[in-house]
C-alpha cells in the first residue's frame, strides 16, 4: 500500500518532480530496513548509502549547475529528503551537505565559491558540520562565547561547541564564533563572524572532537578549540556579521527538516495502515476498531496539512520571497505531525512496536529529535507570536 503523496491543486507537483521522487525511492528502496537497522544497532555511520546519494548527484540539489551542483530548488531538495525518511531511512546523516553551503553561495567570496562549491558538488568535499549552539548559550544564539581573535593573517579560535553533528564525517566544519564582544547596547547580534574551519589542516590538539551518544544513531560531538589556527580567507562575508548569514540559511534548514518529518509521517502510517489491516485480534483486524483506525486516520491528515504548507514554505523559497512564517509554521506543524504518526503507529503495533525488528521504535526515536532540534519548536512559537502576530517579547 503506498499512500498518495499528491498534495491539492493549486501546489501540485510538476512531472519532473513526480520523476524525482520516483527516482530517489528506486534508490533508496536499495537500502531495505535491515541496513539502517543494522547502522542503528552498531552506532554506525551509513556509508554506502552517503556514496550513492552523492554519486547520483542528490546531495548537490541545490548547487547552481555553474558550480558543478544540479541547480534545483528546496521543492526538489525537500522530495529527496522526504523519499529517504518515508523509506525508513534517516536523511540527518547527510542532509547537511546540502545546505550549509548555502552560508558561502550566499555570503562567500568569488574565489571562495570557486574554490569549494564544484567540489562540494562532486563530494570530493564534505562541508556537513556547522557548529554553532554552545552549552551555556542554548538557543540564544547572541550569548556565544567562542573567539576568534585576529592575529596578522589568521584567526586564533578558542572555545566550545556541543551538538556539532557529522563533525567525524566532515571535510570542512562552518564555525560561528565571537570576533568581538557583544555590545552592551544596540545591536546585539553584532560580533558574531562565519569561519569555514578545513579540519583536515587543523595541527594536532587544537580540535578535541568528543562524541555525544543519543537515543537515536546520529553522529554528534562536544567540540572543543584549543589555539585553532585558520587562515583569514577563511572567513566568510563580513566580520562581525555571521548571525545575519546563520538566520539567512535558517529558512532552507527548517523547510528541508520538515520534509523530512513529512517523510517520517509517511513512514509511520503506511506501517500502521498495514499492520493493522493484517493483525487480527478478537476476530477481526484490529484497524476495523475506531480505537486503532481515528488516531491513524488523524496523524494521516495532520501529516496531510503540515505537507501543503512545507510545500507552501518551500515555492515562496524557490520563488525568492519572504517564507520566514511558513518556514517556522512547516517546521512546527511537521515536526508535530510526525510525532504524531510515531505514537498512531506504535499503539497500532500494540507490544511489536517496540520489537526492533518493526523498526518503529528506532523511526519512533529517530523523529523525535524535531520537536528539539535544529530548533526547539517553543522558539518557533515565541518567533509566530513575536514577529508574526506582533506580540510582546518574551527574551
Ligand atoms: C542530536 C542533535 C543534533 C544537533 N546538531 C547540531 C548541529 O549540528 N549544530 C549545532 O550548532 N547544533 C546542533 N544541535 C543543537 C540544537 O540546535 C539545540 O539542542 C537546540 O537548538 C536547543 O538548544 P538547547 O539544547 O541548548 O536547549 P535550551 O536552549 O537549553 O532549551 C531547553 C528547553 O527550554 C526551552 N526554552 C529555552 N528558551 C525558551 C524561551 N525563551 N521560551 C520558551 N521556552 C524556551 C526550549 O524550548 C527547550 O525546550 C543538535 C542537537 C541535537 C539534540
Amino acid at each position: 500500500m503506498t499512500l498518495s503523496t499528491q498534495p491539492a491543486i493549486g501546489l501540485q507537483l510538476n512531472e519532473e518532480q513526480e520523476t524525482l521522487r520516483r527516482a530517489v525511492r528506486d534508490l533508496c528502496s536499495r537500502f531495505p530496513n535491515s541496513y539502517w537497522r543494522e547502522l542503528d544497532a552498531q552506532e554506525g555511520y551509513p556509508d554506502d548509502f552517503v556514496k550513492t546519494l552523492t554519486d547520483a548527484g542528490y546531495l548537490a540539489a541545490l548547487i547552481p549547475e555553474e558550480f558543478g551542483g544540479a541547480g534545483l530548488g528546496i521543492t526538489e531538495a525537500g522530495i529527496i529528503l522526504e523519499e529517504i525518511n518515508r523509506s525508513g531511512g534517516n536523511a540527518a546523516a547527510c542532509h547537511a551537505q546540502m545546505y550549509i553551503m548555502g552560508t558561502v553561495l550566499r555570503h562567500g567570496s568569488a574565489e571562495q565559491k570557486r574554490r569549494y562549491l564544484p567540489e562540494i558538488a562532486s563530494g570530493a568535499l564534505r562541508l556537513q558540520a556547522f557548529a554553532v549552539t554552545e552549552p551555556t548559550a542554548g538557543s540564544d544564539t547572541t550569548k556565544i562565547r567562542t573567539m576568534a581573535v585576529r592575529q596578522g593573517d589568521r584567526y586564533v579560535i578558542n572555545g566550545q561547541k556541543v551538538w556539532t553533528s557529522r563533525v567525524q564525517h566532515s571535510d570542512l566544519l562552518l564555525l560561528l564564533a565571537r570576533t568581538s564582544a557583544q555590545a552592551e547596547e544596540g545591536d546585539k547580534t553584532f560580533g558574531l563572524s562565519t569561519i569555514l574551519v578545513d579540519l583536515r589542516q587543523a595541527a594536532p590538539g587544537m580540535i578535541e572532537v568528543r562524541p555525544i551518544h543519543t537515543m537515536m544513531n546520529h553522529e554528534t560531538n562536544e567540540v572543543f578549540f584549543h589555539d585553532l589556527e585558520v587562515p583569514v580567507e577563511n572567513l566568510i562575508g563580513e566580520e562581525g556579521r555571521g548571525f545575519r548569514y546563520i538566520l539567512d540559511g535558517m529558512n532552507a534548514e527548517r523547510i528541508l527538516i520538515a520534509a523530512e518529518c513529512i517523510g517520517d509521517g509517511r513512514f509511520f502510517i503506511e506501517r500502521a495502515v498495514q499492520y493493522s489491516s493484517e493483525r487480527v485480534v478478537f476476530g477481526s483486524p484490529i484497524g476495523k476498531y475506531q480505537g486503532v483506525q481515528f488516531p491513524i486516520a488523524r496523524a494521516y491528515a495532520a501529516i496531510a496539512a503540515a505537507d501543503l504548507v512545507r510545500l507552501q514554505a518551500a515555492v515562496l523559497f524557490d520563488a525568492g520571497q519572504k517564507c520566514g512564517a511558513e518556514a517556522n509554521l512547516a517546521k512546527l506543524l511537521s515536526s508535530e505531525a510526525s510525532w504524531q504518526a510515531a505514537n498512531a503507529s506504535m499503539d497500532a503495533h500494540g507490544g511489536y512496536g517496540f520489537a526492533k525488528d518493526y523498526d518503529i521504535e528506532r523511526k519512533f526515536r529517530e523523529t523525535r529529535l524535531y520537536l528539539t532540534a535544529p530548533v526547539a519548536n517553543n522558539l518557533i512559537l515565541a518567533y509566530l507570536g513575536q514577529h508574526v502576530l506582533g506580540m510582546p517579547r518574551s527574551y
